[in-house]
């Protein structure tokens, strides 16, 4: 095991997070910016682009091993900043 590999050792689920990063401009939507910083499990919730010109993106941040069923989120997450473990 090296600190460069990427596996990830997990006898339960793999849940990846990405965090939602508002591209901010004069521009920018309303729904664009309340979701900054938001946090959603890969997959699920809103993707960019949201709108024409959206330059919004996710950016994984997070993964966890869990065992509950995928899609359930932990509690305390779905927020920026309450990250137990990154990457
Ligand atoms: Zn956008």
């Amino acid at each position: 095991m090296t600190a460069s590999e990427t596996t990830r050792p997990c006898d339960g689920t793999v849940v990846v997070w990405e965090q939602w990063i508002t591209h901010f401009s004069p521009t920018t939507c309303p729904e664009c910016a309340a979701l900054h910083g938001q946090w959603f499990i890969k997959g699920q919730g809103p993707q960019p682009p949201r709108h024409v010109n959206c330059r919004c993106q996710r950016k994984e941040v997070y993964w966890e091993c869990t065992n509950r069923p995928p899609g359930q989120a932990p509690a305390g997450s779905g927020r920026a900043g309450t990250q137990p473990r990154p990457w």
